[in-house]
């Protein structure tokens, strides 16, 4: 204190202080998700502080795979510079304006969706898959509010789903324990079995089923009285869960169910949209088709917020009645398709297209499930479970008994895979024996060298 400050202290001090400084601002200052702080006192978390392909740096200058492309969004890869350059540009061309009126790059966007999703309908823009979830969720009663005076409010999803953080994008999501403490939550939330064949909830196997995951939802409708029933929303592979890929037939016959009934089918592809499952959506691999589509993540390749709902034209055209004053759409963000975001994602669609990213996950995925097919003997890997670039190896103590793996042994190999330099993620449960699949999902320029450092 005594001393007059060095002002030619060597740089090696003066960065070893601002890191100081920064994990102790970070400790003191900063609310991390999904953490017990308390283990962050002890341990401050990784900062990152350099990203470029599938590689993120930390402070200390250490490389790390990202086996998860960062909460599964980075599609394209880090340190795409033209992505930002689009950004910057449409910041300085015009920073911002609510789309109750217009905007080029919001225009464009949404044309550019529907041309690749061959869908004739509208494009309803916010900022995260959550809100875009519940923007499907009221649209979804509005729709049906508005069309013969129906009665029709009830949301039907499945167990092990994830749907988001808010209110009514949590009350789809069927995992207790993300819903534990913060209900009450939305009325009107049903839940019914996901198509998990390796523990199949019906004590069935697959071939001798009759994909009764599928048709007991039939029977859930009939119970709870079709004309009350408005949507089923569904991720076409269950990301978050735990990676639960349904059997081929599954996704029609829900198709045909909500068909029967007059439900509408949501896709929730915030995590497969945007080449992920190795088409460019990933009903596109199953050749479903539904009333309305949520999307994110992929969307912007993580670089800036953006959601999307995308309805069929015969669901906006009940918002159309000039005679009731309450018909049309009565919801509005600030942000939501903001310029740069929108101009953004143009580019970042525009890279997935030229370099034919859905094609490359789908090989680059199917190389890689191939590789994984070496850990198929070890004593703990139950199951593995793949689609595209997504996968899931779920992990057992006991490969008769399926008793699952403990999930402190599921903490201590993503922690050893951390150290080695690979980022890889599990299903985020903490129900005992709900946590125990190790998830994959890297952004989709992977190369076959990374696929073999993952392996
Ligand atoms: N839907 C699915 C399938 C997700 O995986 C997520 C997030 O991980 C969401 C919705 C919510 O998206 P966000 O975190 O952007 O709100």
């Amino acid at each position: 204190l005594d001393e007059p400050m060095n002002l030619t202290q060597p740089e090696e001090v003066t960065s070893f202080q601002d890191e100081v400084s920064l994990t102790q601002m970070d400790v003191e200052s900063l609310w991390h998700p999904m953490v017990q702080h308390k283990k962050y006192e002890r341990t401050p978390p990784k900062r990152m502080d350099k990203a470029n392909g599938c590689y993120v740096t930390d402070s200390e200058g250490k490389e790390y795979l990202d086996g998860v492309s960062g909460l599964w969004c980075v599609n394209v890869g880090y340190g795409r510079t033209e992505l930002a350059d689009a950004a910057r540009e449409q910041l300085v061309e015009l920073s911002y304006f609510p789309l109750v009126m217009s905007h080029s790059p919001a225009i464009k966007l949404a044309a550019k969706l529907l041309e690749l999703l061959q869908f004739e309908g509208k494009v309803h823009f916010s900022n995260s898959g959550s809100e875009a979830n519940e923007t499907a969720f009221k649209m979804a009663r509005q729709y049906h509010a508005q069309t013969e005076g129906s009665r029709r409010y009830k949301i039907i999803s499945r167990y092990r789903a994830y749907h988001g953080n808010t209110m009514g994008a949590l009350s789809a999501t069927a995992q207790a324990e993300r819903r534990a403490k913060y209900e009450p939550l939305v009325p009107g939330f049903l839940h019914v079995h996901p198509p998990y064949c390796y523990r199949c909830p019906f004590g069935k196997t697959y071939g001798s089923c009759n994909i009764e995951c599928a048709s007991s939802i039939e029977n859930t409708v009939i119970h709870e009285g079709a004309e009350t029933v408005a949507a089923i929303i569904v991720e076409p592979v269950i990301s978050g869960g735990g990676v639960i890929v349904p059997p081929d037939e599954y996704l029609p016959m829900l198709r045909e169910i909500c068909d029967r009934y007059g439900i509408l089918l949501i896709f929730d592809e915030v995590v497969s949209g945007f080449g992920r499952l190795g088409k460019m959506f990933g009903h596109q691999v199953w050749g479903v088709k539904p009333d309305m589509i949520t999307l994110a993540k992929g969307i912007t390749s993580g670089y800036l917020p953006l959601s999307a709902t995308v309805t069929q034209q015969h669901i906006f055209e009940a918002f159309l009645d000039e005679s009731d004053p309450t018909s049309h759409f009565r919801h509005i963000n600030t942000y939501g398709g903001n310029p740069a975001s929108t101009a953004l994602s143009l580019k970042n669609i525009e890279i997935i297209e030229t370099e034919q990213l859905p094609e490359q996950a789908a090989k680059m995925g199917a190389y890689l499930r191939a590789e994984l097919a070496t850990l198929e003997d070890h004593p703990y890997v139950g199951d593995i479970r793949s689609k595209g670039m997504l996968l899931g190896i779920e992990l057992v103590a006991d490969k008769e008994t399926k008793e699952p793996l403990p999930g402190n042994k599921v903490g201590a190999i993503v922690s050893y895979c951390l150290e080695q330099g690979v980022i890889i993620g599990r299903n985020g449960s903490t129900v005992p024996g709900l946590s125990n699949v190790l998830i994959i999902a890297p952004p989709l320029i992977l190369t076959k060298a990374d696929a073999d450092l993952i392996v």
